[in-house]
């Protein structure tokens, strides 16, 4: 076993702690082996699962995890189970993702009692998200205490936009006060995959203007230019902008209080209804776009407009992004919608030859993991779709931290 580990020295494992569920991933940050990859979910309710894999091996186990810590101890079990012992398996990193960075972090950073006291400080402004994330921490940290943490925040790609796009025209006083102001989130996803989008043209990163498009469950739009986000379509939350499998995205500020004082409705049920019941799933019933699209396909009239809605504000914002760069080389498709959804990408982008963008149907039919142009050869604007891996990307930068410490 040890001269082939299944586990090699030099690896990071990658934690994604959310409220009720914990991702996480090993990885070799240069050779991009993964070796392990598992999720658990439905932490602190009566039956968690546990999904594991390890050197080939899957294993799917019902149990009950009544914490993010219980989770990891058992986590740390399965993979003793597999013959490897992580504290032994001369991890460089354990790279935590962390959603908001706040005002505070524009780069990845190693944790430290004042950088985690400092997550927990700005906590507030991402109450769903942080306190989960410093749960992952702690619970990770107490059982390798001997593996460099590293944080990787979603906001941090985003830390410098530009002042104009950053700014709600909100009272400017109440907005310092409360450090509101458009934060952007999924950065990591969009540096990886607008680095990886350049690379791939085989042009240097600070000369491409991109828009990047990462369609998932969550979704956001991102307007880059040589290598320098300007805009993007989340703001100080990610309930910002495009339509989402149940999130809102845009919605006029005046609803809430419409709902507050004529439906009587709390700001926790608004709350609850913006995130979690909206979107696609509040406009036809499933999130999950597989099946939105097998309806719309069958004629089902709910979900054909909920696809026109969640068209209608995606092409809303390409065409601002087209007029905000100005000259755009690339559009780029990332994540599970837009990695997969064909006719996502054929409706989002039709009917726009005028303005340099011609999708050709047989290349947006491919269906691959690797990077590819789905445009036409005299497209101006080259579209392409480019697989997003975020667990590599905090993997990457989490190494580099360890390495420049
Ligand atoms: P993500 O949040 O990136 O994991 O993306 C999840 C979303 O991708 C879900 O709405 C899935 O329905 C969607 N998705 C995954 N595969 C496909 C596919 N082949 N066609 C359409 N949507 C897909």
């Amino acid at each position: 076993m040890t001269d082939s580990p299944i586990v090699r020295p030099g690896a990071v494992l990658v934690i994604n702690a959310g409220s009720s569920s914990l991702k996480y991933q090993i990885v070799d940050p240069l050779t991009e082996d993964v070796y392990a990859d598992g999720l658990a979910e439905r932490i602190g309710e009566k039956t968690s699962s546990i999904k594991h894999e390890c050197g080939g091996r899957e294993q799917k186990i019902e149990l009950s995890l009544p914490d993010h810590r219980a989770a990891i101890a058992k986590v740390m079990e399965l993979f003793a189970g597999d013959g490897v012992n992580l504290t032994q398996a001369g991890l460089v990193a354990v790279g935590h993702r962390v959603v908001h960075g706040g005002r505070s972090f524009h780069e990845p950073t190693l944790v430290t009692p004042f950088v985690r006291e400092e997550i927990a400080r700005i906590a507030p402004l991402a109450p769903l998200h942080n306190p989960p994330n410093l749960v992952g921490i702690d619970a990770v940290t107490e059982l390798l205490p001997d593996v460099p943490a590293v944080v990787v925040f979603d906001t941090a790609f985003f830390h410098d936009l530009p002042a104009e796009s950053s700014t709600y025209a909100l009272n400017a006083d109440v907005a310092k006060e409360y450090a509101i102001r458009r934060y952007g989130f999924h950065g990591t996803s969009h540096a990886y995959v607008s680095r990886r989008a350049a690379e791939f043209l085989n042009r240097p990163y600070d000369e491409v203007n991109q828009i990047v498009l990462h369609l998932g469950n969550g979704a956001s739009m991102s307007a880059i230019r040589g290598g320098r986000p300007i805009d993007t379509t989340m703001g100080m939350t990610p309930l910002e902008g495009l339509v989402m499998g149940t999130r809102t995205g845009d919605i006029d500020p005046g609803i809430t209080f419409q709902l507050a004082r004529v439906a009587g409705m709390s700001i926790d049920d608004i709350d609850r209804l913006y995130n979690k019941e909206s979107g696609l799933k509040g406009l036809c019933g499933d999130n999950d776009f597989r099946s939105v699209l097998e309806r719309v396909d069958a004629g089902d009239e709910a979900a054909e407009l909920a696809f026109g809605v969640y068209l209608h504000r995606l092409r809303h914002y390409i065409g601002a992004y087209l007029i905000e760069l100005g000259h755009v080389d690339a559009i780029v498709f990332t994540a599970g919608v837009g990695e997969n959804a064909v006719a996502v990408r054929a409706e989002g982008l039709k009917d726009l030859e005028n303005f340099g963008i011609v999708i050709d149907a047989d290349r947006n039919a491919v269906r691959s993991p690797e990077p590819r142009v789905i445009s036409t050869d005299d497209s101006a604007i080259t579209v392409l779709v480019v697989p997003t891996n975020e667990e590599l990307e905090i993997a990457r930068q989490s190494a580099a931290v360890v390495d420049g410490g």
